[in-house]
Formats: structure tokens, C-alpha cells, sequence
């Protein structure tokens, strides 16, 4: 099998495995109790919290542990929203992952007002459109799980600043294969989930600037200092901090090998006749491939690789059984001929050269026998 859907989620490293045993088997006590032997999972709750916020230069007090990137994000648009009276008005790039289009929806529905910000051929943000928003609440996505683009984050938080707006990102795709600096970033609230970078599933965490802007999201206990309720799952929070510092040490080394693996896939496929495109800016998350082929269908190629035991994706993994062309190809203005073609390679960190040729030369079997 070889794995190249990586943007979908990732392999659970080794070290962060080895990490979280001791804390469903040993050390298996409630964090917030008293007695000593508690102490061992509180202080492994303390040092992650203090080993996350280091990878992103954030203050251990503004990280604040979810469930998965969704819940991150859903605490932001939708609770933080919720706070504040219908006037209260929400600015989101027409790009954004569901698990911020969806909220937004809900909150259309109760009367509250969505801006959709557009965005270019290359899925980057309107500047023009952008600067003129009038908004409380913008969430533009780091990098994008389709085509990879990497907006410019730091120049839109201060324009959304300059506009008395408060900035969110949805960072999934980016923290772990980023360099992230929430201070130099000025975000005030950036979302992340452990399975993107290599960490357990069902753990993800939210930076907040200031946390007294939240209202809890989950009422009950005391935990993440009463905003969200809920006993911690101490080994799961412990393999998402090895994963992050683990991935956050080797970025640049990671970065280097995928951008090998992707001249590769690439060379192969220009050197054969067949006609694609590669969509998204020209600055991307390394390893993310986005290729339309024209007049093919994207999912008649994925079952194709995948009967020759290559995984990879169409469009982003929760439109995978949507057959129609997805909102971020819409949004790019993606020719359609081109767009029904498209699929979505994610290579990470442990994909070698020769998986690489050997999806190369799938596709471009597979390719051929769809234009017959
Ligand atoms: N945001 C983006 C950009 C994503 O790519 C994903 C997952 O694909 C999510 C949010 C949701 O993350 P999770 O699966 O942790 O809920």
C-alpha cells in the first residue's frame, strides 16, 4: 500500500505511541484529583501544554485543548458568535474547511450576517475585496487542504486589526509543517488538530490571544480552566506535544524531502503526454498536490490507484463521496473540464521516491485509459 493522503490525516509516530502508553496503562489517574497519584498526568498535562505553546511561541495559558480541529474551530465562529447580539457580523474566506462554512451556516440561519470573502485562480485572498470588510469576527484558513495555498497571514490579521476586527486562522494544515509564531502572526485565536502531524486522533488544540474572550464550550468541571469541561485525555494531549515538537524540529528537513518527492511526481507526469494542471498558489504546504486531468473524473482515478494499492484523495477528505465539483474549485473558477479531474496527492514525511514514481506511472496508465 502505498499512503499519499496525507492532508486527510497521518501516520501516528512512533515516539509519540510510545509516549501516551504509560497514561492509559500505569498512570492512568484523573488529572484534576489531589492525591498523589494523580501528579504523574498532571504534570504530563502541564509539560505539554508548555511544550505546544513553545512550538508556536504562544504562552502555555493560551493553549486550550479540543477534541479535533473541527471542535476548535467551531468554538470560535460558533460560540464566540453566539456571545454577542445578532449585529455581530462574521468575515470567512469562500475556501474554508466545513468546519467553519457549516457553523456559518447555522448561524445565517438564527439571523446572524456571513461575509464571503472571494479569492483568486490561485485560491488566494481578494486584498481589495478584503480590505474594504467591516466585520467582528474574520477567519481566514492558514493553508488550504485542497490545493495547499498559503495565505498571507500576518498582512491580513493586520488589516483585519486595522479594521477593529478580531482574527481567527484554521492552522490544521499548516501547524507541524509551518514555522508558526502566534506573536509575530498577532492571530488572536488559531486552530490545530494532532492527526494532521503525525499525533493521536480525536486531540486537537485552539490558541487563544486573550481566553477570557471565550464563553466555555463545554460546561461542566473545572478543566482548561473552566472554558471547556470534560476529564483530559492526558495520552492523548501527550502524543499530540511529542508529535508537534518532534515534527516542529524537523520542518525544514521534511520540507526539503517533500519538495524532492513533488519535482519527481511532477517530472514523471510532464514528461508523459498527458494534459493536467496543478492547482493552488506558489507558495504551498509542501507535499500537497493538487492535479486536474482533463475530461477525466476524479473518483473513476482514485478507484484506479487505489486498485493498485495508492491512496489518495479527491478534493478534501470529507467531499470524497461528493461527486460534485468541490466549493474550492468553484470558488478558484477551475474550468470544469479540468475540474472533475481532479485529485488530491498529499505526500508527508515518510513517502519515498520510489512511491513516488511508482504513483506516477499508475496515473499515467490511468489517465490514458480514461481518455481512450
Ligand atoms: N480544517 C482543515 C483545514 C482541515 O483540513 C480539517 C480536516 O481535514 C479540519 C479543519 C478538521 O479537522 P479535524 O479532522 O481534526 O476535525
Amino acid at each position: 500500500m502505498i499512503y499519499a493522503d496525507n492532508a486527510a490525516t497521518t501516520r501516528l509516530d512512533d515516539e509519540a505511541l510510545n509516549a501516551m502508553l504509560p497514561y492509559l496503562r500505569e498512570q492512568y489517574g484523573n488529572a484534576s484529583q489531589l492525591y498523589s497519584f494523580s501528579r504523574s498526568a498532571k504534570n504530563a498535562l502541564k509539560d505539554a501544554r508548555e511544550t505546544i505553546a513553545s512550538c508556536i511561541n504562544a504562552n502555555p495559558e493560551q493553549i486550550l485543548f479540543t477534541s479535533c480541529g473541527t471542535e476548535s474551530d467551531n468554538w470560535v465562529i460558533k460560540e464566540l458568535t453566539l456571545s454577542h447580539s445578532a449585529s455581530w457580523n462574521v468575515a470567512v474566506s469562500e475556501i474554508e474547511h466545513h468546519a467553519i462554512l457549516n457553523p456559518c451556516k447555522q448561524l445565517e440561519k438564527i439571523g446572524y450576517k456571513v461575509n464571503y470573502i472571494p479569492v483568486d485562480k490561485n485560491g488566494l485572498i481578494d486584498l481589495r475585496y478584503f480590505e474594504n470588510i467591516n466585520s467582528n469576527l474574520v477567519s481566514v484558513m492558514f493553508a488550504n487542504n485542497e490545493i495547499g495555498t498559503i495565505q498571507p497571514i500576518q498582512e491580513l490579521c493586520r488589516i483585519a486589526h486595522e479594521n477593529g476586527a478580531l482574527f481567527h486562522t484554521d492552522a490544521v494544515q499548516a501547524v507541524g509543517h509551518l514555522k508558526i509564531d502566534v506573536q509575530n502572526l498577532d492571530v488572536d485565536f488559531l486552530s490545530a488538530s494532532a492527526h494532521k502531524f503525525n499525533g493521536p486522533k480525536g486531540i486537537g488544540f485552539l490558541y487563544a490571544k486573550n481566553p477570557n474572550l471565550l464563553s466555555p464550550f463545554i460546561c461542566g468541571g473545572a478543566q482548561e480552566y473552566g472554558l471547556r469541561a470534560g476529564t483530559e485525555d492526558v495520552a492523548s494531549v501527550v502524543g499530540m506535544s511529542v508529535a508537534l515538537k518532534k515534527n516542529c524540529e524537523e520542518i525544514d528537513a521534511n520540507k526539503k524531502h517533500l519538495m524532492m518527492l513533488e519535482d519527481v511526481l511532477l517530472d514523471a507526469l510532464k514528461t508523459s503526454e498527458i494534459d493536467f494542471i496543478r492547482n493552488g498558489a506558489r507558495d504551498r504546504i509542501p507535499g500537497n498536490i493538487s492535479l486536474s486531468f482533463k475530461g477525466c473524473d476524479g473518483e473513476g482515478l482514485l478507484h484506479l490507484l487505489d486498485l493498485n494499492g495508492i491512496c489518495v484523495s479527491t478534493g478534501s477528505a470529507c467531499d470524497s463521496r461528493n461527486t460534485q465539483v468541490s466549493h474550492v474549485l468553484k470558488a478558484i473558477c477551475l474550468d470544469e473540464d479540468y475540474a472533475r479531474g481532479t485529485i488530491r496527492i498529499s505526500l508527508g514525511k515518510n513517502n519515498t521516491v520510489d512511491e513516488v514514481r511508482k504513483i506516477a506511472e499508475v496515473l499515467v496508465k490511468s489517465v490514458g485509459k480514461m481518455n481512450l
